[in-house]
């Protein structure tokens, strides 16, 4: 999967169908590549799964992994709603033309003035995070004369096996309402209080880069046992259950691979079963994948500036990106495949650290990678860059963000311009 159909009849390295090196010499580097199609197959892979499993169902697309126009405008023609965690990433979603219905507010630790302009501009639910956050909406709906829908978040202690830095499930986490504490029913019980507001459903997101069916399976019980238990206590039924995001992708060929639609139909199965046991009516549900949207389908390329040979130590490959459009091996060592677009079949015999071009000894691309002999002036691609690269890219050391280049069938076109030097000083006054 991950180096399937690489090589084209030049033996150089093809993406979405193109030759890298000449699109990379046509647009130059550090430069994101998108493939489009690839992100309405993945969209389709969700929409298809989840229809088959469930009566009523709705992916939607995590837009933090990567919330450009043109990626959500996509997403949106294949039938997927848009998640958003801030005003900045909704703005973006209303600049794209997403029916603000099928949008839904995530974060935790929304201001007055993002709740606010998301009541203002209609958006379809808030993933309310706690309390404050609830009584806060509650108060500026009633000013806005909205009743509000709303899904609650909840944790249901669950831990997804994968980064500290992306688990998000269990008890301890910063986001949601625990159920095991007993907040959770007090949370909803104040929701279904207040007038301004109407509870629509649950949600929960347990973690990211997730592999084990079982924490999906997991997830889904807590839930449907909370359904259960409401429905006893209080009488509510809601009528959505989100399960969140997190289905992995495999970076490198010693990753797991995960066949989407099979644990979809899995997850099906058993909420079916839990519910005809329990007599529950099976909720609408939602899913919210980002990663496995966007990953596959982006591929960065850098240039090799410095090789450098430390005797008995390290072989360097300094290239002319690195944390600053991909920050994700930094922060919790993330793995990628490397590959050399135009020296795809030389013997890879020298073991190399990708280092990049901030100064920060902690910017890295990879490290420990065999590498062909390269010099000054080489293509490096990175594949599997198309979530959380752009969307945490930064101007440390004012360095301008690569441009993403969208490639579509045989056309290739510019979808984000390169940042200039006076985009990066546009705000100094
Ligand atoms: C990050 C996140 C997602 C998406 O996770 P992926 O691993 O990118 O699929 C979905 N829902 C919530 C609430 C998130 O925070």
């Amino acid at each position: 999967m991950i180096c399937e159909n690489i090589q084209n009849r030049e033996g150089r390295l093809q993406f979405a169908g193109q030759d890298v090196s000449v699109l990379a010499r046509e647009y130059g580097t550090p430069v994101y590549f998108l493939d489009a199609e690839r992100i309405r197959r993945n969209c389709r892979v969700y929409k298809h799964a989840m229809n088959v499993g469930f009566e009523r169902a709705l992916p939607i697309f995590a837009s933090k992994a990567l919330c450009i126009k043109h990626v959500l405008a996509i997403v949106a023609q294949e039938g997927l709603g848009v998640d958003v965690v801030s005003a900045g990433e909704l703005y973006m979603a209303k600049l794209a033309g997403v029916n603000m219905e099928n949008i839904f507010f995530h974060g935790c630790s929304k201001s007055d003035e993002e709740i606010g302009y998301g009541v203002e501009n209609g958006v379809g639910y808030f993933i309310v995070d706690g309390e404050d956050e609830l009584l806060a909406l509650a108060r500026i709906a009633g000013e806005k004369g909205v009743r509000q829908k709303i899904l609650l978040r909840l944790t249901p202690g669950i831990d997804p096996h994968t980064f500290e830095a992306v688990a998000t499930g269990q008890l301890d986490s910063k986001f949601g309402v625990p159920i095991e504490t007993g907040q959770a029913e007090a949370f909803l019980r104040l929701a279904l209080s207040l007038p301004e507001i109407q509870v629509c459903g649950y949600h929960a997101h347990v973690g990211s880069q997730v592999f084990e069916s079982q924490v999906f399976r997991d997830t889904a019980d807590a839930m449907l046992a909370f359904i259960g238990s409401m429905r006893d206590k209080l009488g509510f039924v809601p009528q959505m259950l989100n399960l969140g995001g997190g289905y992995g992708v495999r970076y490198v060929e010693s990753d797991p691979y995960l066949d989407i639609a099979w644990e979809i139909s899995k997850v099906a199965g058993y909420i079916r079963r839990r519910c005809a046991q329990d007599k529950l009516q099976v909720p609408m549900i939602l899913m919210e994948p980002g990663r496995s949207i966007v990953a596959d389908a982006g591929l960065t390329v850098y240039t090799v500036e410095a090789v450098k040979a430390i005797p008995g130590s390290k072989n360097y490959l300094c290239v002319d990106g690195g944390m600053a459009d991909n920050p994700r091996y930094a922060l919790y060592g993330a793995a990628y495949t490397v590959l050399t677009p135009e020296k795809l079949n030389m013997p890879r015999d020298l073991v190399c650290t990708i280092g990049g071009h901030c100064c920060e000894s902690g910017d890295m691309i990879q490290e420990n990678v065999p590498m062909p002999r390269l010099s000054r002036g080489d293509l490096v691609a990175v594949l599997t860059t198309g979530a959380y690269n752009y969307s945490m890219a930064s101007n440390y050391n004012n360095v301008p963000r690569p441009p993403i280049v969208m490639l579509d069938g045989s056309r290739s076109y510019v979808a984000v311009r390169r940042e200039t030097y006076e985009d990066i000083a546009a705000r100094e006054l």
